[in-house]
C-alpha cells in the first residue's frame, strides 16, 4: 500500500502551506468582508517565512490582493518578527506588486505582534526588496485561491 502524503508537506514543486483562513470586515470603510489565510513559503535551502494573504473587495468590481510576510529580524534592534506587506492589483497578464507601508494595507489597524518595515527601508535594501517580490510571484503563482479571486464572475 501506498503511504499517504502528509498534507505537514508542501506538495512538489508547490513551495506554499497552507494553513486556516478566516473572515474580517474591511477596514477602509466600504463594510465588505474579506478572508485572510495563513501558510509558509518554502524556499532556497530549508528556508521558510511565514505569509498571509488578504482577498480584498472594496466593491463587486475591484481585486486587491495583499500579502504580509512575517520575517525575522531586520536590524540589530528588532526584538522578534518584522512584517512586510505587498499590495497586488491584477493586471493583463499578472499581479502587478507593489511594497506598502502598513498604514495603507488591510493590517493598518491590527495587532501586528512585531515591527511594520517601512516601504522606504525595503526600497532601500534591493537585495531585500527582491526577495520580497520573488515571495510574492510565488504566493501568485501557487496559491489555489488567487486565480479564482482574479477570474471570479461579478455578481449582479
Ligand atoms: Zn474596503
Amino acid at each position: 500500500m501506498n503511504t499517504p502524503i502528509s498534507q505537514e508537506l508542501p506538495t512538489p514543486g508547490n513551495p506554499l502551506q497552507l494553513t486556516g483562513s478566516e473572515t474580517l470586515v474591511c477596514p477602509c470603510g466600504c463594510g465588505r468582508p474579506y478572508v485572510v489565510s495563513g501558510g509558509s513559503i518554502h524556499y532556497g535551502e530549508q528556508r521558510e517565512v511565514e505569509f498571509e494573504p488578504a482577498f480584498v473587495s472594496h466593491s463587486e468590481t475591484d481585486r486587491h490582493l495583499w500579502l504580509a510576510l512575517i520575517t525575522g529580524p531586520w536590524r540589530d534592534d528588532d526584538a522578534g518578527e518584522c512584517w512586510v506587506f505587498v499590495h497586488g492589483l491584477p493586471q493583463e497578464n499578472g499581479v502587478a506588486g507593489r511594497i506598502e507601508d502598513v498604514a495603507a494595507s488591510p493590517w493598518g489597524g491590527l495587532p501586528l505582534g512585531g515591527r511594520a518595515i517601512p516601504r522606504e527601508e525595503v526600497l532601500a535594501n534591493p537585495a531585500a526588496r527582491d526577495w520580497v517580490l520573488e515571495r510574492f510571484n510565488e504566493v501568485m503563482q501557487y496559491h489555489p485561491d488567487v486565480a479564482p479571486f482574479i477570474y471570479r464572475e461579478e455578481q449582479s
